[in-house]
């Protein structure tokens, strides 16, 4: 299946934009007014210059979207102490088609994979996940609605978030054991989410994009499409259809979204909301793991 990048209006758009290497050299900024000024200098080097290698790993991210148009979050790169719990989240998406989107954060972005029939728990079900752009890491708070018109249109949902680590040859890896085995295109990974956790890996495939994702054998394995069984939002307990109400979501996004709901799919009420959220740690910051991994 086609990535969304591969659209043709979206190409279009993205070629009618001043390009992040035009806008940063100066004159050109000004051709880009929906863009928050100061986004290539706030991840500076301190030499008054803009970081172009921190930027540029977000910089298709921003390309593809209007900023003054969409409620997506510009994209600027962070810079977080390393040895801190690295997060992951999972975004069911009705765009053209419905996808999740599952997220890794590594060196500072949400590294993407759009995953058309989601994560499955069971090792016999091989999941296609093809990479995408990276995102910004304020992209994992992101729910609500794309306008119609705009790159990805439709409406997002939080449906799992967490906690994720390589895992090296002999317990948890470090960012360093990221790049090796994303080089390597086979990244062995443990999970800690509300609905999913555990072992599993990436493998590539084909070409630079394609890559299947898979569950490992442990005792998080479970034979069911969860999907289907956990639909709802892991932050506000909503369905996809009550996301898209409440963010003013078109009749045809709005259409979409009840569509994307398994049949039957309610809202959480506010007294199950509590009892299912009050199991995820904080929900403002980086979510704590439950259980800590045996090696870390
Ligand atoms: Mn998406």
């Amino acid at each position: 299946m086609k990535t969304q990048s591969a659209r043709p209006s979206e190409r279009r758009r993205a070629s009618d934009r001043p390009r992040i290497s035009d806008d940063a050299r100066g004159p050109d900024r000004r051709r880009a007014p929906d863009r928050p000024p100061n986004a290539a200098d706030s991840a500076g080097t301190g030499t008054g210059l803009p970081d172009l290698s921190q930027y540029g790993r977000l910089a298709e991210y921003n390309r593809k979207r209007h900023f003054g148009v969409t409620p997506e979050p510009a994209g600027t790169p962070v810079q977080r102490p390393a040895g801190h719990p690295l997060e992951f989240v999972v975004q069911k998406h009705r765009a053209r088609q419905l996808h999740y989107d599952f997220r890794l954060e590594h060196r500072g972005v949400m590294l993407s994979w759009a995953v058309p029939k989601g994560p499955s728990p069971d090792p016999a079900v091989k999941r296609l996940a093809m990479e995408t752009e990276p995102h910004p890491m304020d992209y994992n708070q992101f729910e609500g609605v794309i306008p119609e018109g705009e790159y990805g249109g439709g409406t997002v949902m939080i449906w799992d978030k967490g906690v994720w680590a390589p895992i090296a040859p002999t317990g948890l890896g470090d960012e360093a054991e990221a790049d090796r085995q994303l080089k390597k295109g086979d990244l062995k990974f443990v999970l800690l989410g509300e609905k999913l956790s555990g072992s599993w890996v990436l493998v590539r495939t084909r070409g630079t994009r394609q890559w299947l994702l898979i569950k490992h054998q442990d005792e998080y394995v479970r034979h069911e499409d969860v999907a289907t069984t956990r639909p709802l939002s892991v932050v506000s307990g909503r369905t996809l259809a009550a996301i898209a109400e409440a963010a003013g979501a078109s009749p045809r996004q709005l259409g979409d979204a009840v569509a994307a709901d398994p049949p039957g799919a309610v809202t959480a009420t506010s007294a199950t909301r509590r009892r299912s959220t009050s199991k995820s740690a904080d929900r403002q910051g980086t979510p704590r793991p439950r259980t800590r991994p045996a090696k870390r």
